[in-house]
């Protein structure tokens, strides 16, 4: 029978790079921690129109990545492409803006978007997000890009850039907008069909392509950045100072938006060259009108995602080893009644216990030992059991010696060792 397989773009996630997902996550929830944060878990199905609405319809995302179906009751549903619709809703659907003055969530979680698979980039793949509500001081921006330091400092993530960028307000980006159709006019004919369609409904879209013609006419074009209203340009100047107050050193990239429609004023990047063409493996910004466009009052917002299985290849392995590994030999009917006392024994004293469940011969459960690459073997037989002991042989120098028979007490000092 022909064996199933994983959906294209899922896959399995284990061993090394599993170790390595739960580490970034215990130094995430460290920092969040320290920083005041509180982790939320929300669902991955949510109503279409969620993101429709929240991520904007003219974004890659909504027209072509979401995996969304009509459930049985007709209603459009999607497997979440990103977490931070999500947590603006529950921020409205808790009544959160009405009993907290301000508001800081994270969430752990996989996320679902129908791209071309390639290499580090799957259709399920984690985020650990980071949601900040009713902050609008540039301070906030700041805070949240020394957590990313923090985080990847103690994971050992040695080479990356941190880019960032304002792109301005509503007053800002509407006199942009018409700077910038000013200009993509007179080259129409150098832009791919997207882009013309780009131009008609969101022009700042245009910097997003990746076709490269596309790219080489946004290279000389005008830039938000250059145009920013007074406010805005504070903000972004407020921003700066707070992050040498930090001590962190950014690269100012005039040309970075982030491929949402809802940010405003600051967006950054953590890139990395070990990655690839993508480099981005962390991505967040503003977005100070979401929570009203999404029918709460006026609240400011910013946040930022971590891209965990792209974080992860930038991870170096853990040198920590594991705890040393016991293996209980029992050898005969009798010795096997005492494997239940030991295991209670050791699982008491916190050490992992590895044996045979079909217990066969002594050198069969030896060579398993071995496999296991175990540091020490307790062995019992009919010899030990008359005796009262049981033989603790240490497999590195192949030692042996006799521990008493009683659980309790062998576990005692097998532990000592251990
Ligand atoms: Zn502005
Ligand atoms: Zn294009």
């Amino acid at each position: 029978m022909e064996k199933i397989r994983t959906l294209r773009g899922f896959r399995d996630i284990f061993g090394e790079e599993l170790d390595k997902f739960r580490r970034i996550e215990s130094v995430f929830r460290k920092y969040s921690g320290l920083l005041g944060f509180r982790e939320v878990e929300l669902p991955v199905l949510e109503k279409t129109e969620l993101f429709v609405r929240s991520i904007g319809d003219t974004t890659d995302i909504v027209e072509k990545e979401m995996f969304t179906f009509t459930d049985v009751g007709g209603d459009s549903l999607t497997m979440r492409p990103e977490a931070t619709a999500g947590m603006v809703r529950s921020y409205l659907q808790e009544g959160l803006y009405a009993t907290e003055r301000m508001t800081k969530v994270s969430s752990i979680g996989p996320m679902f978007r129908h791209e071309r698979p390639q290499k580090g980039r799957y259709r399920e793949f984690h985020q650990i997000d980071v949601e900040v509500f009713g902050v609008k001081e540039a301070l906030v921006d700041a805070e949240l890009i020394f957590m990313i330091r923090m985080i990847l400092d103690e994971l050992g993530v040695g080479r990356y850039r941190i880019e960032v960028n304002s792109v301005g307000c509503k007053t800002c980006r509407e006199s942009f907008r018409r700077v910038l159709i000013a200009y993509f006019e007179t080259r129409k004919d150098q832009l791919c069909e997207d882009c013309l369609r780009r131009l008609e409904r969101n022009p700042l879209r245009i910097f997003d392509c990746k076709n490269e013609q596309c790219i080489r006419v946004t290279g000389d074009s005008p830039l938000l950045f250059d145009s920013l209203c007074g406010e805005c340009r504070d903000h972004f100047g407020l921003f700066q100072g707070h992050l040498r107050g930090f001590g962190i050193d950014v690269e100012i990239n005039k040309r970075l938006v982030r491929g949402l429609d809802y940010y405003t004023k600051t967006v950054f990047e953590v890139t990395s060259d070990d990655l690839g063409a993508q480099k981005a493996f962390i991505a967040g910004g503003r977005y100070d009108n979401l929570v009203e466009e999404m029918g709460g009052p006026a609240t400011a917002g910013i946040g930022f995602a971590i891209g965990v299985e792209r974080l992860a290849m930038l991870v170096p392995s853990s040198v920590e080893k594991d705890g040393k590994r016991c293996f209980l030999a029992c050898v005969g009917d009798r010795a096997k009644g005492y494997l239940v006392p030991f295991l209670k024994a050791c699982v008491a004293a916190g050490i992992t216990l590895k044996y045979a469940y079909d217990a066969k011969s002594l050198k069969a459960q030896m060579r398993y030992a071995d496999n296991l690459k175990c540091d020490f073997v307790l062995i019992l037989g009919d010899d030990e059991i008359g005796k009262g002991v049981i033989t603790l042989r240490n497999m590195t120098d192949k030692s042996q010696r006799e521990l008493p028979l009683d659980p309790k007490k062998a576990v005692e000092e097998l532990g000592a060792l251990a």
